[in-house]
């Protein structure tokens, strides 16, 4: 792990770590990348070989499977989606930059735009994802409010979508918030795929589709077989 900024690791060895503790082979790999290969193998992204993961929720990210395969890129720093400058003169992100997407999108700053939920501090673990639940649950229950809230957030996540359209032209952009647990999350895809059908390029606008994830809160667990099954298929295992 070269960096992870809300942890602040520089260059931690952690295959190597939890190898040597546990005996047995070890793989590390980021969330999205890892949902991303559990939607190949066994979710919506099956017999898609050209597909975007979007991961939302209480970070901003994404995992790109084209021709079948993971796309790793150079580095292994792949489709940062969450760290793209949505704002140039914003406030800073942990990532260093300026203005990320992320801090508009991750759904603790949905809560500040909830009437009467916009001063004081973002509340943090069990708390922040029982409000988050409030405000859906509101929502589907016809407040007028919180539909609003939702509709703002499916179009800054928008952004996001049309962003990985426009770059990686998918047949599918495949929605998990998997970090939230299992909340609906088509008011947000309805948005995004309005956002993508009026602002994406073209020919990407007209053809990729926006979808839920289908393996809910497991995305990470399955996507973790998928990285061990990857790897023996390719017969690299030793
Ligand atoms: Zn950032």
């Amino acid at each position: 792990v070269t960096s992870a900024a809300p942890f602040d690791w520089r260059d931690v060895h952690l295959t190597q770590h939890i190898q040597g503790a546990l005996g047995v082979k070890v793989f590390v790999d980021n969330d999205a990348n890892i949902s991303a290969l559990g939607e190949s193998w066994f979710g919506a992204g099956m017999g898609v070989p050209n597909f975007v993961l979007y991961s939302i929720g209480l970070g901003t990210g994404a995992g790109v499977i084209i021709d079948g395969m993971l796309y790793r890129g150079d580095a292994d720093v792949v489709a940062e989606i969450g760290h793209v400058t949505i704002d140039r003169n914003g406030e800073r992100c942990l990532c260093g930059n300026i203005g990320c997407l992320e801090m508009y999108a991750e759904f603790s700053q949905m809560l500040r735009r909830v009437p009467g939920g916009g001063a004081g501090p973002v509340p943090s673990g069990q708390e922040l994802v029982e409000r988050i639940r409030t405000v859906f649950r509101d929502a589907a229950a016809g407040d007028p409010a919180a539909r609003e809230v939702l509709a703002e957030q499916g179009r800054i996540l928008g952004i996001g979508a049309v962003t990985l359209a426009n770059i990686f032209s998918p047949e599918l952009i495949i929605v998990s918030g998997n970090d939230i647990g299992d909340l609906d999350l088509s008011p947000l895809i309805a948005e995004m795929q309005e956002c993508v059908r009026q602002r994406a390029f073209s020919v990407a606008s007209d053809t990729v589709r926006v979808v839920p994830s289908q393996l809910g809160r497991d995305i990470t667990l399955y996507g973790g077989v998928s990285l061990v099954l990857q790897d023996f298929f390719a017969g690299t295992e030793d």
